[in-house]
């Protein structure tokens, strides 16, 4: 689908620390009342893991290799996890119940299995993959919605629900393979991330960025050669959509997270990454090797005294840098 122009987001998985600081900024923003409590429109899961909502990565959606749209399954409110609330009246002021507990019982939530990851000590691992709707090219929602609600802005390529049209069919849902829409079943209508639209008009970038702690975040247009995302992803091509086989044609990407090595039966180490790159390539696709190498030697250039601009730009001296929005 073509658009004047897109606006893109990279993040580095080298540097999120998994604190969450973003899921918090977009949830009080944006989805802390009103039938939204158990929509993350951000997200952190750690991996390998099920992922938010629980096993979306198995539930379908996106497009065949022959472009046509698959609709997938519709996650239940169990594979979301249902929002509770604590009996802190009881527990703590009045001392009518002599335990804090949630007053249903949890059965998933974003990030549930956080920091499980896989694999025995030593050769344990995880890290973490903060989620957002893709503001797709190629929008599974929008392909499905029957009633032509959902719609990608001329000007910066940001996917919306227009409220007004929704009708609350749900197909969107069942259609994207990320799930990153949701239905409110408060309003009987569909809902996800705007990319914080009203402050990217105002030259602002979104809140999940501007609170990001680590600085993974980049955001700007794709088809300005002298931002950031044009660099990481276009000229030194170390960012990658998650999921490229679904078809949606994403535009949020990844800067694959480098590993530690293995260690042998002795304590020595292998010459093996801890992650297996067959994990990543099915997360990134084919390139993630070639990638990792490029960072590599990009680290090694600044460790040798030599200039990186890739480097350079990774570190992210300057917050305020890492975004251009004009
Ligand atoms: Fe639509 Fe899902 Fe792509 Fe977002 S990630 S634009 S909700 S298909
Ligand atoms: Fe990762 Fe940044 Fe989110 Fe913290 S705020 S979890 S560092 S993306």
């Amino acid at each position: 689908m073509t658009v004047k122009r897109q606006l893109s987001m990279v993040l580095d998985l080298n540097k999120c620390i998994g604190c969450q600081t973003c899921t918090a900024a977009c949830k009080l923003m944006w989805t802390n009342r009103n039938g939204r409590e158990f929509m993350y429109w951000n997200n952190v899961e750690t991996m390998p893991g099920k992922g938010y909502p629980r096993d979306y990565q198995n539930m379908g959606g996106g497009f065949d290799k022959d472009g046509a749209l698959r609709l997938g399954k519709q996650p239940s409110q169990e594979d979301y996890g249902i929002p509770w609330e604590y009996n802190y009246e009881e527990a703590l002021m009045t001392g009518t119940d002599p335990w804090l507990r949630p007053h249903v019982k949890p059965t998933w939530g974003a990030n549930w299995d956080e920091d499980e990851g896989e694999g025995d000590y030593p050769n344990s691992y995880y890290f973490y993959l903060p989620r957002l709707c893709n503001h797709c090219a190629n929008p599974a929602c929008l392909a499905a919605c029957s009633r032509n609600a959902i719609y990608k802005r001329q000007e910066d390529g940001i996917v919306l629900v227009d409220q007004e049209r929704c009708r609350g069919y749900r197909y969107c849902v069942n259609a994207c393979p990320y799930k990153k829409i949701y239905f409110n079943e408060q309003i009987s209508k569909s809902e996800k991330c705007i990319f914080c639209y009203p402050r990217i008009e105002k030259g602002l970038p979104t809140a999940c960025a501007q609170q990001c702690v680590g600085r993974i975040r980049w955001i700007g247009y794709r088809d300005d050669e002298a931002g950031p995302i044009h660099l990481l992803v276009e000229k030194y091509k170390v960012a990658l959509p998650l999921h490229a086989e679904w078809g949606t044609q994403p535009n949020v990407f990844y800067v694959p997270p480098t590993s530690p090595p293995k260690f042998g039966p002795n304590g020595e180490q292998l010459e093996e990454s801890r992650i297996p790159l067959s994990y990543l390539e099915s997360l990134f696709g084919p390139r993630v090797g070639e990638v990792l190498d490029t960072l590599a030697e990009a680290r090694q250039a600044k460790a040798d005294g030599k200039d990186s601009e890739l480097m350079d730009t990774l570190i992210g001296f300057k917050h305020a840098e890492m975004f251009k929005l004009s």
